[in-house]
């Protein structure tokens, strides 16, 4: 087995698709230290610049010496913490849902859900550039799995058209993570109505950063019904780490009893929460915070001027400019890092092939001179780096 896992190990090398680790030394901000040396960062999902806020770290120590340090137990045991219990109460007032359950990660969440909700009988109908997570959870539910073309509406209602299932569940990432673009979400839940459908709603990117107050893509659309189950993760633009599913009271009672990945784990540990609760009074004052951000996004996309990489539709803090080739998309995120800026490449399997692509993050703790240096560097890149033809 060992021989065979190391020519699989060569084989991700010569195509250029071997991923490395960093070792992060500082907070996580703006201006980082990594593997020893100070880097401008546009990699972060903190996209309000909470992960290293002073009031949410606070609210950790206070915490930490309140409630100690670990969970302990379970959730259905003795692991339920009244901070887990208040920071639930306050995600589903803030996004307008009857009740909320907290998940460690959203991994977890996504995983415990979909398979909780959904059997052999049903059916879940993914975009095919949802988070690898959301196929898991379809792909653990055992239900019949149907992936349709990136936002295309038709096919999803030809596929519901046809389906036989008992229960029928459409699950989208509501801003998706490597392009940024926002799911046709409205269409979705007419379908969901002329079908008899549920809707899953993965806001892990729009959850803090759209919408009034930042409550999420849906209230930014404007979208309510009982059909819609919501998942926001607290690791991005929250700052901290962990997940959240809001929905009508009865799927979150359901969850409690049956989402394996719920139950069967230790719950974060209650500081966690407390710190939680900090970020979403800061999301919900956030308006600056914001506007600072979109400043940003509005400044990268008008500015940047190239020829040779395009920036992908995207109004929102993940701004991907399409390289191609995954060598090139390496050259060119190894050009900006020797000058002083990270910008991750993403290459495939986490993209379809030929669309291998630097993912720009932008957050509000960016300095507008720090967009000004990225656009900089990206022009001068155009000049100086030779371009790949085997394209892979
Ligand atoms: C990051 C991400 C997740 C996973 O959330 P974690 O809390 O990091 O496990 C799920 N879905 C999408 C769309 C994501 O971008």
């Amino acid at each position: 087995m060992f021989d065979y896992l190391q020519s699989a190990l060569d084989q991700r090398q010569a195509n250029g698709l071997m991923r490395q680790r960093r070792l992060l030394d500082s907070p996580q901000a703006e201006h980082i230290t990594a593997n020893g040396a100070a880097y401008l960062s546009f990699c972060s999902n903190d996209y309000l610049g909470l992960a290293n806020d002073p009031k949410l770290v606070l609210a950790l120590q206070q915490a930490a010496t309140e409630a100690g340090v670990g969970s302990g137990a379970s959730n259905l045991i003795t692991g339920h913490h009244r901070f887990h219990d208040a920071l639930e109460r306050s995600l589903a007032a803030f996004v307008g849902k009857p009740a909320a359950l907290l998940f460690s990660t959203g991994y977890m969440a996504n995983i415990g859900v979909i398979s909780a909700l959904m059997g052999r009988e049903d059916a879940v109908f993914s975009d095919k550039l949802n988070h690898a997570c959301l196929n898991d959870g379809a792909f653990l539910s055992r239900a019949k799995h149907h992936r349709f073309a990136h936002n295309d509406i038709n096919a999803l209602d030809q596929l519901l058209a046809a389906s036989t299932a008992r229960h029928k569940l459409i699950a989208a990432d509501a801003v998706f993570s490597m392009d940024g673009d926002i799911a046709p979400l409205a269409a979705y839940l007419d379908l969901c109505e002329r079908y008899d459908a549920y809707l899953y709603v993965d806001d892990a990117h729009g959850f803090g950063v759209l919408g009034p107050q930042g409550q999420g893509t849906l209230q930014h659309l404007g979208l309510d019904s009982p059909r819609l189950i919501m998942m926001g993760t607290l690791g991005k633009a929250a700052g901290v780490a962990g997940a959240f599913v809001a929905a009508e009271q009865v799927v979150i009672d359901y969850l409690i009893q049956h989402a394996n990945s719920y139950i069967y784990t230790t719950p974060a540990p209650p500081p966690l929460s407390a710190a939680l609760l900090a970020a979403v009074d800061e999301i919900k004052h956030g308006e600056a915070r914001r506007q600072r951000l979109f400043a940003h996004i509005h400044l990268l996309k008008t500015s940047l001027k190239l020829q040779r990489w395009q920036l992908a539709a995207s109004d929102t803090a993940i701004q991907p400019l399409i390289v191609g080739d995954p060598h090139e998309a390496l050259a060119l995120s190894q050009y900006l890092q020797q000058h002083g800026v990270l910008v991750p490449a993403i290459r495939p399997p986490t993209v379809p092939v030929n669309t291998s692509r630097l993912r720009i993050s932008l957050s509000a703790a960016h300095q507008t001179q720090d967009v000004h240096t990225l656009i900089r560097l990206l022009h001068s890149a155009e000049q100086s780096l030779p371009r790949h033809v085997n394209a892979a």
